[in-house]
């Protein structure tokens, strides 16, 4: 979709080598399955470490467990300008997820080397360990670490025997220093990443800037009715627990595309349901229900759980079926792009001949970690028919390098721009 490729400032071929470098490194018969944690996640750690260190970069994992490339500046005093993202997929995930943001991350740091241009800040790469939910049910792991934001508890978290505590051991991290993994000196944080999403591709544009990263707040719905028999029992004079909760569902539905035709971003999903006694000749007597609602703008959430407290209290009323008070179970904000560095990106899209859009995110990702200790946004670049955790997912090499070149710029803007002392 790019032309002019070949005048770019950076070497597609090298974001391919790694690309294609980490997508054999598969379970052969879940492609592409390398999750967190596991031997073939270390495998592509030392791939991606041999490939750190070939840039030049002097290479180390923090005690939350990342892997990091470090190239020096001029005036250290500075601080620290950090790009990445993450090498870990879920099951039978894709080769970008992640990849495409650590690939075009190190090409940055090796287009610097080879124009010869040192810059005043210290430059990292880093690759988050555990992006995607892992094997102890909880993600993020490596950028909470480094904002110093693992909640209490997390470490003893078991999979099989093995708690979180010993795995971030097994990739080479320390958890009895994890305080130690938390950064006060990285002054900007920029990650590329899939757009995961349509709009791109249907807009035939290069680069979404994103604005924020949606909020994700889950809400439990207990629907408490009456069993019975299904053969015998008239119906007029039943409390069919499914019949209610499937109404709910529906006016959840409702509220969804009411919010989401207003300002910001906005999705809800009533994702898990779960029916008891779940028999043919019996009335439900309790259904359970999850939503996961997702907002660019936080008013629009505190307004969304609202409307459905009230959704659940006038359903109960008018059905006499027992509605426990929605339960609030997360609830995450969402996370603005910081101005300055989403500003920078769209200038730097503007000197690279990027065609792009503001856009916030429907997916969580590092950057919303980061963004609460330092200047964060990202960037979005199309993905084949927005599919992503799934085998087929696609970007093309020319599209993450057209993103690479747009973070190689927005650094050396920002390394001009940032010159307080850290
Ligand atoms: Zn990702």
């Amino acid at each position: 979709m790019i032309a002019a490729q070949s005048n770019l400032p950076v070497d597609a071929r090298r974001i391919s080598d790694i690309v294609k470098g980490l997508a054999r490194i598969t379970e052969p018969d879940r492609p592409y399955t390398r999750r967190a944690f596991t031997p073939l996640f270390l495998e592509g750690r030392a791939f991606l470490e041999r490939r750190f260190k070939a840039a030049g970069l002097d290479t180390r994992i923090d005690a939350a467990g990342n892997l990091i490339g470090r190239r020096k500046g001029r005036k250290p005093a500075l601080g620290t300008i950090m790009l990445g993202s993450h090498s870990d997929t879920v099951p039978e995930g894709g080769r970008f997820d992640g990849i495409a943001g650590v690939a075009a991350a190190l090409e940055v740091a090796r287009s610097l080397a080879d124009a010869g241009i040192e810059l005043d800040h210290d430059l990292e790469i880093v690759d988050f360990l555990a992006e995607e939910v892992s094997i102890f049910g909880v993600s993020c792991v490596g950028s909470r670490g480094m904002a110093g934001l693992v909640p209490d508890g997390w470490l003893n978290r078991m999979h099989d025997e093995l708690t979180l505590r010993q795995g971030i051991v097994e990739v080479g991290g320390d958890p009895s220093r994890l305080p130690s993994s938390k950064r006060s000196d990285i002054k900007a944080f920029l990650e590329l990443h899939i757009e995961q999403g349509p709009v791109l591709e249907v807009e035939r544009l290069d680069i979404g800037v994103v604005t924020a990263i949606s909020g994700i707040t889950r809400i439990e719905i207990v629907v408490e009715g009456q069993a019975d028999h299904a053969g015998t029992t008239p119906m007029g004079r039943r409390r069919d627990a499914l019949v209610v909760a499937s109404s709910l569902v529906l006016e959840i539905e409702k509220l969804g595309f009411a919010h989401a035709a207003g300002e910001g971003h906005f999705t809800a999903t009533v994702g898990e349901f779960e029916i008891e006694p779940n028999a043919a000749n019996v009335v439900p007597s309790r259904a359970r229900l999850l939503i996961d609602a997702r907002a660019e703008l936080r008013p629009q959430m505190d307004l969304f759980i609202a409307e459905v407290e009230g959704l659940a209290a006038r359903i109960a009323e008018d059905t006499g079926v027992t509605i426990a008070p929605p339960t609030v179970i997360s609830d995450n904000h969402p996370t603005p792009g910081d101005l300055l560095v989403v500003a920078t990106l769209e200038a730097a899209c503007g000197r690279v001949g990027a065609r792009h859009r503001r856009m916030a995110s429907g997916a969580g990702h590092d950057t919303a970690w980061m963004g609460r200790i330092t200047k964060a946004a990202m960037i979005f670049i199309p993905c084949r028919d927005g599919r992503s955790h799934a085998p087929e997912e696609w970007a093309e090499n020319d599209d993450i390098a057209l993103g690479a070149a747009v973070l190689l710029e927005a650094v050396r803007r920002l390394d001009g721009l940032l010159q307080e002392k850290k």
